[in-house]
């Protein structure tokens, strides 16, 4: 499948002024496993509808390949069908009066697909997707999730160019979710399909992405690998998104003072000339650690004065929380904490792990 590339696209529903998409300019290569991440009412929805041909843009363009399937200014505009997309929606709607394994053939036989090839390809989708035992029941015999992965395996079956998928796992209990996300993994492996995926869950964004949008407000904030987004955020928004337990943001101001101010005012022009002025900085909880002496801080990393407020265990890691400079700050160890409550020490944390936002 060619690159789908969404320019200056924007919606905006049946007479309302307010902008469900704004300006978004968004590119999905052949092969990629794009997740569409963001709060509930950031767009999400509203981008693969119109990426599939289910909405009409209110500006802008969408182009697959070199061919134009909505253009607002030339009034171009190619139907859903024509656009060869697979879609599931979180609500999906199974034939009721067909067993699961007509369900599964149904888009086969609209395609008019010979016999012999629908069978050993429902054969092949229902068994990878756990789904072969139902075969001669009713959708309406089975759980919501049961149900999600006929869904699923209605549109793998008719091996689509694109895969569109508005959060297809939301109906399924974890540990089904998380065999589901695998599934999927394997599937985009084996098939290179491009996928564009829904999700409000930072987790599973991160777990299957080979790229992440993150949304919000209907504008586009960042689009990179998980590994950038977490890393290197483009801002305060996508760096308190993503990241369980959340960033630690401190404010700062004219006055702020202390090692992280000094330190983020050190690293400001050096690291962040695009910046007018700080904001705010980030620290991962992961990135910061915790001693009872000086001496036992790390060389180069800045450091200051802190007490332990609390120690919060998760099962397997533990949650600390300190008051350092007059803020909050919270770690995260997989080592059983030495220390309890009204510990007194020094915080630390390598100064490559300052995140500085202009936002405050
Ligand atoms: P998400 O999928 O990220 O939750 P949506 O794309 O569904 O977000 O919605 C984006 C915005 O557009 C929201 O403010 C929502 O209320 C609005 N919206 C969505 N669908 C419609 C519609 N059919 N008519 C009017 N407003 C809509
Ligand atoms: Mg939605």
């Amino acid at each position: 499948m060619p690159t789908i590339r969404l320019k200056d696209a924007e919606k905006r529903y049946g007479g309302t002024a307010v902008k469900a998409v704004s300006n978004l300019n968004l590119e999905i290569g052949d092969g990629e496993f794009m997740c569409l991440l963001g709060p509930s009412g950031c767009g999400k929805t509203t981008t693969l509808r119109m990426i599939s041909g289910l909405e009409h843009l209110s500006q802008g363009q969408i182009t697959i390949g070199d061919r134009v399937v909505d253009c607002v200014s030339s009034g171009t505009f190619v139907t859903a069908e024509k656009r060869g997309m697979g879609l599931v929606f979180q609500s999906y709607a199974l034939w009721p009066h067909m067993t699961i394994e007509r369900n599964t053939d149904f888009g086969l036989r609209l395609r008019k697909v010979p016999k012999a090839e629908r069978e050993a390809r429902v054969e092949k989708v229902m068994k990878t997707l756990g789904i072969a035992q139902y075969r001669d029941r009713y959708p309406s015999q089975l759980s919501g999730g049961q149900q999600q992965r006929v869904a699923l395996a209605r549109m793998l079956a008719v091996n689509p160019d694109v895969l569109l998928l508005d959060e297809p796992l939301s109906n399924l209990d974890a540990r089904l979710r998380l065999e589901m996300r695998a599934e999927l993994k394997r599937l985009h492996e084996a098939f290179k399909t491009t996928i564009v995926f829904v999700t409000h869950d930072q987790w599973e964004a991160m777990t299957l992405a080979t790229s992440i949008a993150v949304m919000s407000d209907g504008e586009l904030q960042q689009v990179g690998t998980p590994n950038d987004i977490y890393e290197r955020p483009a801002n305060r928004f996508v760096a308190e998104f993503v990241g369980s337990p959340p960033i630690n943001i401190i404010e700062m101001t004219d006055q702020s003072s202390g090692p992280l101010a000094g330190l983020a005012r050190a690293y400001f022009s050096k690291f962040y000339p695009q910046l007018k002025s700080i904001g705010s900085v980030g620290m991962r909880p992961e990135a910061i650690g915790f001693v009872r002496d000086a001496g036992a801080v790390p060389e180069g990393s800045l450091s200051g004065r802190a007490s332990v407020t609390g120690v919060l265990p998760t099962g397997g890691s533990w949650i600390i929380e300190l008051v350092a400079e007059g803020s909050k700050l919270f770690l995260t160890t997989h080592q059983p904490p030495a220390v309890s409550d009204g510990a007194e020490g020094l915080f630390h944390v390598p100064p490559e792990a300052l995140h500085v936002f202009d936002d405050k």
